[in-house]
């Protein structure tokens, strides 16, 4: 039976296993040159996820999605509002 990998809940086999892309790591990557940096990328993959735990992922997606077009929104009614201004003054 496969473990769900965020909460290592036990999928039953009766349940579509569901693949969602999650966090599996970090990688710390040096760089020795004239400044030494440092910098940490996550590393995502696909791994088999419970039904509450894709829902959870499906959701956060979704309100990131929903924060970008708000974003993308706003930036568009602030370019509106600025060409207004000029074109009226
Ligand atoms: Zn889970």
């Amino acid at each position: 039976m496969p473990r769900c990998y965020l909460c290592s809940k036990l999928i039953s086999v009766e349940e579509r296993p569901l693949r969602r892309r999650v966090r599996i790591g970090e990688v710390e990557k040096k760089k020795y040159g004239a400044e030494r940096a440092r910098f940490v990328q996550s590393q995502y993959g696909m791994r088999v996820v419970c039904k509450s735990c894709a829902a959870f992922q499906d959701h956060r997606a979704k309100q990131k999605e929903l924060l970008e077009l708000h974003l993308f929104m706003t930036a568009i009614v602030v370019v509106g509002l600025l060409s207004l201004i000029v074109w009226i003054l």
